[in-house]
């Protein structure tokens, strides 16, 4: 079982890097801003909650999303492995993370950092907000967002680059070259475990 995080400041791909790579490993995606925009969707209590804080650009917090992704992670036995896409976002989440696969005696294997210039960061959710359903793609909120991002889950690049899973790529190019770059670091831990 291979687990894998992608984290990254909002706008640098997360979403569409952890789709390719869910599908060319078949490994199982659980993108925590999916789950909770569902639960918004389905206007369940947790939906309620959660959208107060999605919508000002701030973090759910951490024990709504350490309950949710505890249930997404243990009915998952099966998998080849798991992808988290937006989680953990604060160091809590990731000592959680890390105590839950233990007692399931599993483990994270790599941690993916997409790396992208501020300016290219609002060049892609304003583009994106032109489409999106998405209530947080907003200049005002992207940019509380960032905020966000640079204190509670930068901290998280320290943490994994201190247990050596963490490979930073730069998300400034294609979505295919930085697709091609991701693979080639799963394929060399693949072949190195297997070894
Ligand atoms: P995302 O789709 O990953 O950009 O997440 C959208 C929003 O959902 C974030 O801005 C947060 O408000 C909330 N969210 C998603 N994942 C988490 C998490 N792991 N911890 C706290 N809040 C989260």
């Amino acid at each position: 079982m291979f687990n894998i995080i992608v984290l990254g400041p909002p706008g640098c791909g997360k979403g569409t890097q952890s789709n390719n790579i869910t599908k060319k490993y078949g490994l199982t995606h659980i993108s925590t801003g999916e789950i909770l925009r569902e639960e918004i969707e389905l206007h369940t209590h947790i939906g309620r909650i959660v959208k107060t804080y999605i919508d000002k650009g701030s973090l759910v917090p951490d024990d709504i999303m350490m309950q949710k992704v505890f249930v997404s992670a243990v009915n998952l036995e099966n998998s080849n492995g798991l992808l988290f896409d937006g989680f953990p976002r604060t160091i809590l989440q990731a000592e959680y993370l890390d105590d839950i696969l233990r007692i399931y005696d599993k483990k994270i294997s790599l941690v993916f950092h997409l790396n992208v210039e501020e300016n290219e960061l609002y060049n892609r959710i304003l583009h994106r907000s032109i489409d999106s359903k998405r209530s947080d793609d907003q200049l005002e909120i992207a940019k509380n967002r960032l905020k966000v991002y640079y204190k509670n889950t930068f901290p998280l690049i320290d943490y994994y680059l201190k247990q050596k899973k963490l490979k930073t790529i730069s998300g400034m190019a294609e979505i295919s070259e930085v697709f091609g770059k991701i693979s080639s670091v799963i394929d060399d831990k693949i072949n190195k475990t297997e070894k």
